[in-house]
């Protein structure tokens, strides 16, 4: 029999059990381990903090790791939180990773327990909201450490929790989140062999997963072009450089990549330009307008070429009209797409169908043109990452609030299939590569 143990802070723990192949006895354990993981979610997010701020989330699961036992590291790559958990049997290192941050989003959703949490963010005063559902990623680790803590003796090998900070991004900081957690190597000593994430998702229902060998995210690269031209009277155009019209033309030929250059059959791609700043008055043709955008793709090389033919379309655009543009695209401070290892992804695909209850709640053709920074993590160990719809029975997953709206919803029922697919995919891991 498992025994529930009540601890000072409030945390559930479940005693150690041995017996059965832990295989068998995750999917009891994260059952009875779901009421606690929906009450830690609901405790994050009425308390959620912005990138590079994560300082009481840390501390939260810090305590609960080190009340677990584990080896607990904190203050990795700012706020992240690391934790090793070392089986009972010789075998590999799998990770697990949750990202932690909050988003500068007013929350409108009415629940009990909605944050009401202010920040300062740049020069102003913005609510902070979890609306992107990192709460959730956070509660369903915790969950599935107490739960492979549970099977620690029968785990061939060890269990690696990566908590981290700072997905949403802290640009214009050199690096953070992802990449500089490896920077700081997380992913050495014990040496992670493989890793494993989640994201929770509106657009599929309650508890349904997403997943699928190869790219399931887009990369995203911040793009500013800079077009100067000659400023002028407006009423006398041809006695200087007139930057805007160029402006426009850039935004359109910008558009030609996809529809014209880049082969549609083979990955889609975007290039979006955001905004357009120029001029102060409306008789001036000013020097210069600035316009920033982004780019989406899903290869490497597609990601290359784009940049490649962006900054040639900008740039010959201008020069056609008399006018310069400077191009900066950022691959530095961008994320690079989340690819799926294939190998791993079709060997995992037995554990999904069955942690989410058959093939048929399994969605292979899930791809969002959003980005992760899990992407540095794949481009260094093979990684699988993955959806978890969580918009509940009675509502269309199509019209739901979306991830980043101030109505986003996070179906508490879906808490329990994240913790046995994380824990699932883990163990079957760590089992299927023991040597
Ligand atoms: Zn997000
Ligand atoms: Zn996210």
């Amino acid at each position: 029999m498992r025994n529930w143990m009540r601890i000072c802070s409030g945390l559930v723990v479940l005693a150690n059990v041995s017996g059965a192949a832990p295989i068998e006895r995750i999917d009891s354990l994260a059952t009875e381990v779901a009421p606690a993981v929906i009450a830690w979610r609901h405790h994050l997010h009425a308390h959620p903090e912005l990138s590079n701020q994560e300082e009481q989330t840390a501390a939260y699961v810090a305590t609960h790791l080190r009340e677990l036992g584990l080896e607990v590291q904190t203050g990795v790559a700012g706020h992240g939180v690391v934790a090793v958990l070392r089986g009972g049997k010789p075998g590999p290192v799998v990770a697990l990773r949750a990202d932690m941050d909050a988003l500068p989003v007013t929350e409108d959703t009415g629940l009990p327990y909605a944050s009401t949490v202010t920040a300062d963010y740049g020069d102003k005063t913005v609510g902070v909201m979890h609306a992107c559902g990192h709460d959730a990623h956070v509660a369903i680790l915790m969950g599935a450490a107490e739960v492979l803590t549970a099977v620690r003796a029968d785990l061939a090998g060890s269990v690696k929790f990566i908590f981290q900070p700072a997905e949403e991004g802290a640009w214009p900081a050199p690096a953070w989140g992802a990449k500089q957690m490896i920077q700081e190597g997380v992913l050495e000593d014990p040496k992670v062999d493989a890793i494993f994430g989640l994201h929770v998702w509106s657009s599929m229902p309650s508890g349904v997963i997403g997943f699928r060998p190869g790219a399931v995210m887009a990369s995203s690269d911040f793009l500013r072009i800079t077009v100067r031209g000659r400023q002028t009277h407006a009423a006398a155009p041809w006695a200087g450089v007139d930057p805007i019209t160029v402006a426009a033309q850039i935004t359109l030929g910008l558009q030609t990549i996809a529809s014209r250059q880049v082969n549609i059959l083979h990955t889609p791609s975007v290039v979006s330009i955001g905004t357009i700043h120029g001029g102060d008055r409306n008789n001036i043709i000013p020097d210069e307008v600035e316009m920033t955008g982004t780019i989406r793709t899903y290869d490497p090389a597609v990601r290359a070429e784009y940049h490649a033919r962006v900054t040639r379309t900008a740039e010959r655009i201008a020069e056609a009209a008399g006018a310069t543009a400077e191009v900066y695209i950022g691959a530095d401070t961008g994320y690079a797409a989340t690819i799926n290892d294939t190998g791993l992804a079709e060997e995992m695909t037995d554990v999904i169908a069955r942690v989410a209850g058959g093939a048929e709640r399994v969605k292979r053709d899930v791809r969002s043109t959003g980005s992760e920074d899990f992407s540095f993590f794949q481009q260094a160990v093979p990684g699988v990452f993955f959806f978890l719809g969580v918009t509940a029975e009675g509502q269309d997953p199509a019209t739901a609030a979306p991830n980043h709206s101030p109505r986003f919803l996070v179906d508490d029922a879906a808490l329990e299939t994240g913790v046995r697919a994380m824990a699932q995919l883990a163990a079957e891991y760590l089992e299927r590569h023991a040597p």
